[in-house]
């Protein structure tokens, strides 16, 4: 596109960026843009309808040699982006964690994005330092957890709990940041310890710490798969009769496939008892314990090592926030910190590089804080009771119908079921094509998992966006698709 050949459009200036009134026009398009994209959301299929390379096939396999006016790029978004993006904000998206954003969350990231902060020492970005401190101490509170766990902010819940691990691992005292794990002869083998519920983020944290498959051990769930602390305590003491060494306990809170509960009371005693590192994972279900009714599901975590919680899951924050609440800050310092001659201030401060493998870290605390200040408290606890309410109710039409099934009890806003009609022969292939075809209709997104070899439908209710005629619109269609 040429400048001379389009006087009307506008471009990019010679150097610098856009200017001022050029920035004030588009980002009122912009936001316009957005504005209606959350009106009209309903009118949107859910997935994506689009097959696997039709976007790469629809756009230039070089840039553009010369800039162009940016409401031509925004078309684009019209016409290339949204039909590929399948939208989690759509309150009939209940597959996998069904999450949303909100626009407090949303005017969060903008302002990040301008302040464009690579808070690594204190002095890099003191409102970044401090306000993570600030609205991490106000989430402790709000979820009841112990004093002396003290948050820190990472991009997910699997780096969260690679941290927590290797936090463990310098515990141990074992040289392993000195001298590392390999080639050596006095290392026996380090064991990690979770249930066989509990997410993938743990066994790929493992890897990562160079322990291997071998270094994992993963226990036996009860019927309502929670881990059994009997087969915990078989399993550390068969280990250490073996000559290794358990050293750290993944508990979780609200596991991937049924939300269910680790009993951490009674696991605490055994990670106590081995003196090992309790880690729990309460990524998806951490945020319900900002409902006071529901703050039980934490109980025993005051006395765990580390606890980590994903307000980009179910505390309507925009992706990427998880936080990991730490009893040892000073072992994760230990694990990780490292200051070359060109980052050695010195103020006495926290310099948060201290704490992980980033250098630089995003300005992601301004997001939560505009959230929690623009719901308060009370508008949070509200909408995660409500998402409960549904799913209960939800649940009661399951139990009722003569169709239907439950096959794992109803944690938090999560239902695991199947359909179950007389005369089906196969009914794995048979709930599996209807979740297939549901999800195909655009009209809602369901996912799966497998639970003692049955083939389970997983329906997430936690879109902020979410109310009653939605359920029924969903429980409709389920009902629709058990005679396609
Ligand atoms: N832990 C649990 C229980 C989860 O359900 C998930 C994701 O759904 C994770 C960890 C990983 O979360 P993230 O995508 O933040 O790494």
């Amino acid at each position: 596109m040429r400048k001379d050949e389009f006087p009307e459009k506008i471009f990019a200036p010679q150097t610098g960026d856009m200017s001022a009134e050029d920035f004030r026009r588009h980002g009122y398009q912009m936001i316009d843009w957005i504005a209606d994209y959350f009106q009209n959301i309903e009118q949107l299929p859910v997935l994506a309808q689009i097959d696997p390379n039709w976007l790469k096939d629809n756009l230039p396999k070089s840039a553009p040699e010369d800039g162009e006016d940016f409401s031509e790029v925004l078309k684009d978004v019209d016409r290339l982006i949204l039909p590929a993006v399948t939208n989690w904000n759509h309150p009939n998206f209940h597959g996998l964690f069904s999450t949303s954003s909100s626009a407090a969350g949303i005017f969060g990231e903008l302002l990040s994005a301008a302040f464009d902060q690579k808070a690594m020492l204190w002095r890099a970005s003191p409102a970044s330092t401090e306000l993570e401190e600030v609205v991490l101490e106000w989430l402790r509170q709000m979820m009841n957890l112990d004093a002396g766990l003290k948050g820190i902010i990472y991009d997910t819940a699997s780096v969260s709990t690679l941290h927590a691990i290797a936090a463990a691992r310098e515990g141990l005292n074992l040289r392993v940041r000195e001298d590392g794990m390999s080639g050596r002869e006095d290392l026996p083998l380090l064991r990690v310890y979770t249930s066989e519920q509990s997410h993938s983020s743990v066994e790929k944290a493992v890897l990562l710490l160079g322990l291997g498959q071998k270094g994992l051990r993963k226990i036996e769930t009860d019927e309502q798969f929670r881990m059994r602390p009997d087969k915990l305590r078989e399993a550390i003491e068969e280990d250490k009769a073996n000559g290794f060494i358990p050293f750290c306990v993944v508990a979780t809170v609200g596991t991937t496939s049924t939300a269910s509960v680790d009993p951490i009371e009674e696991i605490v005693p055994v990670c106590e008892e081995n003196v090992m590192w309790l880690h729990v994972d309460a990524a998806y279900a951490g945020s319900a314990a900002i409902v006071p009714e529901l703050q039980n599901c934490l109980k025993g975590c005051e006395r765990a090592d580390s606890v980590v919680t994903n307000p980009h899951k179910w505390l309507f924050t925009p992706f990427d926030l998880s936080v990991l609440y730490c009893r040892h800050l000073d072992l994760l310092k230990r694990a990780f910190s490292l200051v070359p001659e060109y980052l050695k201030t010195n103020e006495t401060v926290t310099n948060q590089m201290d704490y992980g493998i980033q250098l630089g870290r995003r300005f992601r605390a301004l997001k939560l804080w505009f959230v929690i200040r623009y719901f308060g408290q009370n508008g949070l606890i509200d909408r995660i009771r409500e998402h409960c309410r549904l799913t209960k109710l939800l649940a009661s039409w399951i139990e009722k119908s003569e169709d239907w099934e439950l096959l794992a009890p109803v944690n938090f806003a999560l239902v695991c079921f199947r359909a179950c009609p007389e005369n089906v022969g196969d009914l794995n292939a048979f709930n599996e094509d209807l979740m297939n075809s549901i999800n195909a209709s655009g009209e809602a997104y369901i996912s799966h998992t497998k639970l003692n070899g049955k083939f389970t439908l997983r329906l997430s209710i936690g879109s902020i966006r979410v109310e009653e005629k939605h359920i029924e619109n969903v429980w409709n269609l389920l009902n629709k698709n058990l005679t396609f």
